[in-house]
């Protein structure tokens, strides 16, 4: 068994992805040796700041203390995106993280809220939500359940600088063991035979020899693309936007715990606040607007003064065919790439760690594994795909062709049926561990207006007045508990504020 085993890893990139990658192989399997290559003159992407509750598994998986993570990078708490002018303009709804009432006997909160609503006793929906109130009255706290009520408590992300959370990720992948060279790769060796790669070449002639390699060097997918040459799908036909124009600015008020993507004519904006300046910047698609005009639209929709030049990012939506081929595993945008919207690169990347440890390969590389690997990967890829195309496609504005586009264009099989369902009872069918749960869906679907045309009978069970009592009882735990959590800037300050000592 020893003879069969992998040790030799070697990581293509020092992004997210590549340390990311770095820090969960090297905590959690000893016996590797990892090399991880990286080169400063070609940089990082250096976006990627919002992120989603599932992150805090990675942290649980590396063995970070929270909050010296948070004060080494910057970061803040977030609640869930609040979305501005994306089903109409003037439109507004929240897509909160974690459940939202809850559920009685067998149904869930939403088949209420849907027969409350049609008989005018329901408010908003996120009434409901403890963490859409929190995040309106700028507040935070760890709190996992309300006491004594049943009813969960506060689910949240982080907001994160880029670059600090690579060299915060650095610091743990190389006390736990992982080499770091610096150098531009020039050239990769590959097995005549087998067909695999063997080593990565630096620029000075230096070979990397590896047994696993990981492919971590971004939009350049060295090795994924560029040495085996792996198929990438197009998914440009469904999510149109192409490129970015980022710029951080200085903060221009205490920083909310929640994203802010705002739609604009042909795309839309982030506002990720971070301790130390806001992250800003505008998603669109190239066919509809210059990029001129996009960074023009970015710097009058910002709120504090940009502290660098805006700079532009382009990118292709859409996935490898294989993220694992032959002793390559694609880790992050090497592997695909899905629009920020809603904040998942990095839980893909995650996601795609967790799946690799799960499927460990030994050195004869067994294709049944990677094809196993292959199929949840692509799963989770295509899922996502669809939650963030239900933004853009369930849309009602008549202001520009780009909206109009995106409303006529064809959608994949899999989220026409999500809606077709929706739309009789409000059923959300989530398949396997798909990551959006069933009121993530639910606020988006509701929240760019559309609405089912009925609920479940079950709902009738309840007589009226038991049913606005649901409500009632529901909304004043809601609102008390928002009422008495700290703010958030003065949770920050208590715990984890940068440049605090721990
Ligand atoms: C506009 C935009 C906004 C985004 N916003 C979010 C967000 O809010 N939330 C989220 O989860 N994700 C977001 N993402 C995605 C996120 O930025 C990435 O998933 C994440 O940063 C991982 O990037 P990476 O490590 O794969 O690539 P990179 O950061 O590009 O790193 C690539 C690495 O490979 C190295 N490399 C490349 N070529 C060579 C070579 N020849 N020799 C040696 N080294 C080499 C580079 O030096 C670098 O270290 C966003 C992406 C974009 C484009």
């Amino acid at each position: 068994m020893g003879d069969s085993r992998i040790t030799k890893v070697v990581i293509v990139g020092g992004g997210t992805a590549g340390w990311m990658a770095a820090a969960a192989l090297s905590r959690t399997m000893d016996h590797l040796s990892i090399r991880l290559v990286e080169s400063d003159a070609i940089g990082t992407v250096g976006v990627g700041e919002a992120t989603i509750p599932a992150i805090r598994l990675f942290n649980a998986l590396i063995g970070i203390d929270e909050n010296e993570f948070i004060r080494e990078t910057g970061g803040t708490f977030k609640l869930g995106i609040r979305f501005h002018d994306w089903g109409r303009i003037g439109d507004t709804y929240m897509h909160a993280f974690g459940q939202i009432g809850r559920s009685l006997g067998m149904l869930p909160f939403q088949q209420y809220w849907l027969r409350g609503r049609n008989e005018g006793v329901a408010g908003r929906l996120g009434d409901y939500s403890l963490n859409e109130t929190a995040a309106h009255a700028n507040r935070f706290a760890r709190l996992p359940r309300i006491p004594d009520t049943g009813l969960d408590g506060i689910a949240y992300a982080f907001h994160f600088d880029a670059a600090l959370y690579a060299t915060w990720l650095r610091k743990i992948a190389e006390a736990a063991g992982v080499e770091r060279t610096e150098g531009k790769i020039a050239g990769v060796r590959r097995n005549g035979q087998s067909g695999r790669v063997e080593a990565v070449v630096l620029d000075n002639g230096t070979a990397i020899e590896g047994e696993l390699f990981i492919d971590c060097s971004g939009f350049r997918a060295l090795l994924i693309e560029g040495a085996l040459e792996t198929e990438f799908e197009d998914w440009t036909h469904w999510l149109p936007c192409d490129r970015a124009i980022a710029v951080p600015s200085e903060n221009a008020g205490p920083a909310r715990p929640y994203t802010q993507a705002i739609a604009h004519k042909a795309g839309w904006q982030w506002r990720i606040p971070l301790q130390h300046r806001t992250g800003n910047g505008h998603v669109f698609c190239s066919d509809f607007i210059s990029e001129d005009e996009a960074t023009a639209t970015l710097l009058a929709n910002v709120e504090g003064r940009p502290l660098a030049d805006p700079r532009t990012l382009r990118f292709r939506t859409g996935m490898r065919a294989q993220a694992w081929n032959a002793n390559v595993v694609a880790l992050g945008l090497a592997s695909g790439f899905l629009e920020p919207l809603e904040s998942t690169s990095i839980h893909l990347i995650q996601n795609g760690i967790a799946r690799l440890l799960a499927h460990f390969p030994g050195r004869d590389f067994d294709a049944a594994n990677i094809d196993a690997y292959n199929r949840r990967v692509r799963f989770d890829y295509e899922r996502i795909r669809d939650f963030v195309i239900l933004h853009y496609h369930a849309n009602q504005r008549t202001d520009a062709p780009f909206w109009i586009r995106c409303r006529e264009m064809g959608i994949p099989e899999t989220l026409a049926q999500k809606i077709e369902l929706f739309k009789g009872q409000g059923q959300i069918v989530r398949e396997s561990d798909e990551l959006f749960i069933e009121i993530g869906w639910f606020q988006v679907l509701t929240g760019q207006n559309i609405m089912p045309g009925g609920y479940h009978p079950m709902a009738d069970q309840l007589t009226g007045d038991e049913l606005a009592g649901f409500f009632a009882d529901i909304e004043t735990i809601v609102a008390r508990t928002a009422s008495h959590l700290p703010g958030h800037e003065e949770f920050i300050a208590q715990h984890c504020a940068a440049g605090v000592p721990a």
